[in-house]
């Protein structure tokens, strides 16, 4: 057993319980639950930008210890549960054959932002730190700040796809685009709800000059098959 084992015990990245024996990130009970996805594809194709068309590859469900994951997440107390979430992610598409594409067809990931105030609220944007551990399992490179999100924005938790489709336009602007012209892009978030967010984003990308654009998120409260 490594020493510092005993001075720092490793804890279950969901539910915080003591680690034992060979498992890294989660406990037993955790890793039996994981809510894997089925149906990892939960938009396929969809219309966006003039013929350009966005997917989303979700990896978990959002339910039991994953949301309370996430929530803790969320609100700035455990980064450690964004590098489990950008693994596992990788882990579900890289063994899913619904995801179609290889790794190595993409030249970056970008994280879906955060506004300012939030990252200063949490210490971190959670969705650049899930793009960080998924872009260093998969070899392709995190690039932060291509899009940016402005601040004094209504939480949007309550409206249905058209409202938050109305109410995402505007927040969300481009940021730092030189490097994304003709380039194959993975979007990383932590959870798809609607879709609008990541849709929004899509969008930005494509009007920069993006080649293709593929949306992955940790979680989803849609429905598996
Ligand atoms: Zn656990």
């Amino acid at each position: 057993m490594n020493p510092l084992d005993i001075i720092f015990p490793k804890k279950c990245a969901l539910c915080m319980e003591t680690l034992s024996g060979d498992n890294n990130f989660l406990c037993e009970k955790c890793e039996k639950d994981l809510p894997v996805m089925k149906h990892i594809c939960a938009i396929e194709n969809l219309p966006v930008y003039n013929d350009k068309t966005l997917s989303v590859y979700c990896a978990l469900r959002y339910t039991g210890t994953v949301k309370k994951g996430i929530v803790s997440m969320k609100y700035g107390e455990r980064p450690q549960v964004a590098e489990f979430l950008g693994y596992m992610t990788y882990e579900v598409l890289s063994q899913s054959d619904i995801f179609d594409y290889e790794f190595s067809d993409f030249d970056y990931v970008v994280p879906v932002p955060a506004t300012k105030e939030k990252i200063k609220m949490r210490g971190y944007n959670q969705a650049k730190l899930i793009a960080d551990s998924f872009g260093e399992m998969a070899g392709i490179e995190v690039l932060d700040n291509v899009i940016i999100k402005n601040s004094n924005v209504e939480s949007q938790s309550l409206l249905d796809l058209a409202a938050r489709q109305k109410s995402v336009a505007g927040i969300y602007e481009p940021g730092d685009v030189e490097k994304i012209k003709g380039k194959n892009l993975i979007l990383a978030d932590d959870i798809l709800t609607t879709g609008a967010t990541v849709i929004e984003c899509a969008k930005i990308l494509y009007k920069a000059g993006a080649g293709l654009v593929v949306a992955v998120t940790a979680s989803t409260g849609k429905k598996d098959i």
